[in-house]
This record gives C-alpha cells, structure tokens and sequence, in this order.
C-alpha cells in the first residue's frame, strides 16, 4: 500500500484553489490555513479521500473572522446575558457600521477643531431625561457606580446603604465589593428585610460621602419588609445616587415596580446609574444622570478617562435613544394574540411528524430588571431532544426545556426572524429547507 502521507494533496496546491482564495481574503490567511491542516490532518487518518481534503477544509471554514456568532433568542428571556444582553436595533447596527470607519466622533468638521466626544449621544440621552441636568456614558452599569464611588469617596468619605440592598449582580460580582475596591468605606444600615428611614438618619453624618439606593434587579424579597424610597432619603440632606440597573428612562406600564430615571431624579436623587443594554435595549454602556455639577466632576475625574466608551458604543447608543424602537422595548409592548398567529404560522410549517404545538408560557425580562414580572407570551413546543441539535445547528436556537419539551418561545424572537427559526427547525427533523 502506497504511504498515505504522500496522498495527501500539499498545503500550496490546496490553498491556490479558488474558493480558499476568495475566503483567505474574507478570513484572514490563519483561519483558512488552519481549515486546511485540518482536513490534510483527517485525510491523513483515512476519514477523507485525497481528492476531497479542499472541499473538507472549505465545508469547515468559519463563517467569519470573529468567533461569536449570531443566535436566535428563543428561551423567552428578554435580557439574556448569556446571549448578549439587548440585542441592536437595525439603526444602532448602521450607525455602528458607519462609525467602525474614520469618523468625526471627536472633531467639528465646520470648524475643524476638535469636537467634544459623544456630544450626539450625550445630547440624545439628555433629549430623553430633560429632569437631568448632565448626563455622562461609561463602559458599564459598574463603571458608572465605581466612578461615582471613586470620585465621590476620594475624601474619605463612606456610602450608608440597606443591608438590604447589597445585590450580587452576577458571575460572583457584587455591588458592595466593587465599590470597597474603589476606595469606598460601606456604613450599612437596617436589617436584609426592613430598613427605615430613621436608620438612613442615625447613620448619615460628616463623614458621609453619599447615601446609595440600590435597585435589586435580580431578585425579591417578600413578606415582613420595608424599604425607603428615594423621595425620603433626598429629605436627608446628603448626597443620594440611585442605582437603577436596568436603564428604564421613564416609567413603563408593563414594569409598574421597575425604577426609572427621570422619576428618581423628579424625587431628588442627585445621581443616577444604569445600564444602555437591559431594558434601554442599547449597547453595553453605563448611564451617568444627574446635577450638572456633579455630573461635570465626574467627567473631569482622571478615572474617568479608564472608564471611557468606544465610538462603536456612542454610535449605537445615540442610535437606540434617537432612532426606532429598538429589539428590547419592542418585544415588550408585544401582544399574545400576535404572538400566537406567529406561532401558529411557524408551526403550519413544520412536518406534522415533529408533532409540533402552540402554547401558552410565562417569559421573563431576565437579569435586566423587573424579577417579578410574568410576561404573557405563547411558544412552539417541540420534542425535547431537538434541544441539542437547534443549539448547534446553523443559525444556533435557544430554547427551553420545561416538563419534557422544548419551547421555542417568540417573545425574544424579532418577527423577521420567524422563518430562520423555522427553518432550523426544519433542518434539524431532516426536511429540505
Ligand atoms: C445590572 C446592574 C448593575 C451592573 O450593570 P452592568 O451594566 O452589568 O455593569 C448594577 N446595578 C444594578 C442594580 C443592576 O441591575
């Protein structure tokens, strides 16, 4: 028998074939090589004829050059971070694919002076919260806290807070060891279910820095509890920041017991923080709003500049407060009735084999915020062992699984996506799409 090494077609033959050409252009010279040495690799180990190792490296190329690949968010959670948090709007997409290029994001074009940075996104967001007098955007909701804390605790000073609002936002990450990591001395006050505001009292002092109200977005307590809203704790006469995690700008029908800016500050919080991709449906970012003068003090802070946003951030948030409705909000106002005609059309779609059916479910916003709050939407049940292959398949479905079967649930899901998401399914039950 001949060696099999020698049949296997060389790695310069192989990569002057026209198709691994064209995707060395596309990919990048790495990525397609790697393909290559894969498939003369398998070819090596007899799992490939020498005659179809080039079609064997092109069939398992990358779609692209990054890694990450688009999902369809069928789980029925609105805010999933495992998937991204918020998806884009089709206008943060554009504005985010016209600033990737050279862009004036720090120059007056008119003058050709250099231009204050983000001034489109800071000028949108402080359009959509007229009650703050400044308004300021960093990496993330935690960025956002730890430049408050930073800047506001420089002195010395320590931060009273509930005991009862000591939230862990996720991954091990919690509130009050990020803001000890900064600088900040914690006075905490009340018990894990009831706080009053004569505890606030007996602690603020000359030593606070400022009184912080932390929104527990991920979880609630029930029963024997109390907590101080932030219309009291501004009768203190300290300094009180309002986290309020999920980025809501004003108040929103579906979420009544879901904080939002422009109501904390009307009830005199002087700062407030949140996140641009929860339920604002923006970019990772971190909202700073507030009194001018704090929010300028903060801005000028030599901390702030670690904290700065990039201009594919400041694109796609100016996009999601001035354009259309982005993905989040628009999956929000979503009414059943319309999601059980799309339901009941994907289904009319699929072999009647897969014994496929429309039901009712309970979604959920997610960690965004608003842990409480059963969202009404209506899914495509299918057999639970297709769980597997829509994860992996091309493009991935997320689903859940509950008693039994997998639930596509179509309230994360855009509507022009409904067809993606059938056909994926059709893929995986082996019909031709
Ligand atoms: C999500 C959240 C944070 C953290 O914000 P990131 O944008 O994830 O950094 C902080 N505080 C609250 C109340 C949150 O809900």
């Amino acid at each position: 028998m001949a060696d099999p090494r020698r049949a296997v077609p060389r790695t310069d033959l192989l990569l002057a074939d026209p198709r691994l050409r064209e995707a060395t252009d596309r990919l990048g010279p790495d990525l397609v090589k790697a393909a290559v040495v894969a498939a003369q690799d398998r070819c090596r180990a007899g799992g490939v004829a020498p005659d179809d190792v080039a079609d064997a490296a092109v069939a398992s190329l990358p779609a692209g050059a990054a890694s990450m690949r688009r999902v369809l968010n069928a789980t029925g959670v609105l805010v999933h971070t495992n998937l991204g948090r918020a998806p884009l709007s089709a206008a943060a997409v554009e504005a985010v694919r016209t600033a990737a290029g050279s862009t004036d994001v720090e120059l007056d074009l008119a003058t050709g002076r250099r231009g204050r940075r983000g001034r489109g996104a800071l000028a949108a967001l402080a359009a959509r919260v007229p009650a703050a007098g400044g308004v300021h955007v960093v990496n993330n909701g935690a960025a956002a806290l730890a430049l408050v804390t930073r800047v506001l605790c420089r002195d010395g000073g320590s931060v009273v807070i509930a005991r009862g609002e000591l939230v862990e936002i996720g991954d091990g990450f919690r509130i009050p060891e990020l803001m000890e990591s900064v600088g900040a001395r914690l006075r905490e006050v009340g018990t894990t279910n009831r706080v009053r505001l004569a505890d606030y009292a007996a602690a603020v002092d000359d030593d606070t820095a400022f009184v912080l109200k932390v929104h527990p977005s991920n979880f609630t307590v029930r029963g024997f509890t109390s907590s101080v809203d932030v219309r009291e704790l501004a009768t203190l006469g300290a300094t009180v920041v309002a986290d309020i995690g999920s980025g809501l700008l004003a108040p929103h029908h579906r979420l009544p017991d879901e904080p939002d800016a422009a109501t904390a500050l009307r009830a005199g919080a002087d700062l407030v923080t949140a996140s641009g991709d929860k339920l604002l449906g923006g970019p990772q970012a971190g909202l700073l709003l507030g009194r001018a003068d704090l929010v300028e003090r903060l801005r000028r802070d030599p901390f702030a500049r670690a904290l700065r946003v990039d201009k594919l951030t400041l694109a796609a948030l100016e996009a999601t407060l001035a354009g259309p409705v982005p993905p989040v909000p628009a999956a929000l106002a979503r009414d059943v009735a319309v999601l059980r005609q799309r339901a009941e059309a994907v289904v009319a779609g699929l072999p009647a084999a897969l014994g496929a059916a429309v039901v009712d479910t309970r979604a959920a916003v997610g960690g965004g915020g608003a842990p409480d709050v059963v969202l009404p939407s209506v899914a495509v049940a299918l057999p639970e062992g297709l769980a597997l292959p829509l994860r992996t398949g091309e493009p991935p479905v997320v689903g859940r699984v509950e008693r039994g079967r997998l639930l596509l649930d179509l309230l994360a899901v855009p509507p022009e996506e409904d067809g993606d998401l059938a056909d994926a399914v059709r893929r995986v039950a082996g019909e031709p799409v």
